[in-house]
């Protein structure tokens, strides 16, 4: 080879291996700033990410505190029922007041077939007969009918020791068993449901004669808790669907 190819040659070499050198400069360039990129849009992304997170943490904070609760409903009339006062007196209406209502207790008449006006005309009966004592606020018939017989402020002899701070309901029942007819069962939901909303009463302030004396009173729904607690389910669906939400000033 001539000295001058040979130059050429090696002049030739020596421009690839800087151009190869250059190039892996480059390569090497591009990839640390795809990597720096990436750090930064990360950073942003995490700082924006947070911001967005405090911003709706906050709304929902704000939603919150804005949130007016809801007034309970409350059922505001009563079932039909016949006003039947009892007279005054010693063994069924003694008058005195009935200071505080905190619950309702329910009852059953353990006589069956009678009707709520032949109850509440035996309760009548004892202020002569003087028998024994006992009356309720009201009394249900297996139709469905109401009768009151004590004014809601007043107390009546029916629950023992809860005489003195809870309304009185009696249930008239078709036969042996106890059970309240689908007409009684009605009523007695409802006109439970508009006492809870007068007396701003829970359901759990529902009570059975059972409950306060150990008696089997009402004795289907001492007999089978499970009716019971049904019952009380029932009137909550019944505030659910009938009551209405009282405006709250
Ligand atoms: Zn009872």
């Amino acid at each position: 080879m001539k000295e001058e190819d040979l130059w050429e040659q090696e002049e030739y070499e020596r421009r690839r291996a800087l151009l190869r050198a250059r190039r892996k400069r480059e390569s090497e360039r591009a990839l640390y700033l795809g990597i720096v990129l990436s750090l930064c849009c990360m950073t942003v992304l995490a700082i924006a990410g947070g911001a967005l997170f405090r911003f709706l943490k906050g709304r929902r904070a704000e939603a919150a505190v804005k949130e007016v609760p809801v007034p309970p409903k409350t059922v505001q009339t009563p079932p039909e029922y016949e006003t039947a006062l009892l007279s005054v007196n010693e063994y069924s209406r003694p008058g005195d007041p009935l200071e505080e209502v905190k619950g309702i207790v329910v009852h059953y008449t353990a006589n069956p077939g009678t009707t709520a006006r032949q109850n509440r005309d035996y309760f009548e009966g004892l202020g002569l007969s003087g028998e024994t004592y006992a009356s309720s606020h009201f009394i249900i018939g297996i139709e469905g009918e109401a009768v009151q017989c004590i004014p809601c402020d007043e107390i009546a002899y029916a629950s023992n020791e809860r005489n003195a701070d809870t309304i009185s309901i009696e249930c008239c029942i078709p036969d042996e068993t106890g059970k309240f007819t689908d007409e009684t069962y009605r009523t007695l939901i409802h006109l439970t449901a508009w006492l809870m909303g007068s007396y701003d009463l829970s359901v759990d302030d529902v009570i059975r004669h059972y409950d306060v004396t150990g008696k089997a009173c009402p004795k289907y729904y001492v007999e089978y808790p499970k009716e019971w607690e049904r019952l009380k389910q029932d009137i909550l669906e019944y505030i659910g669907t009938y009551g209405e939400n009282a405006i709250m000033n």
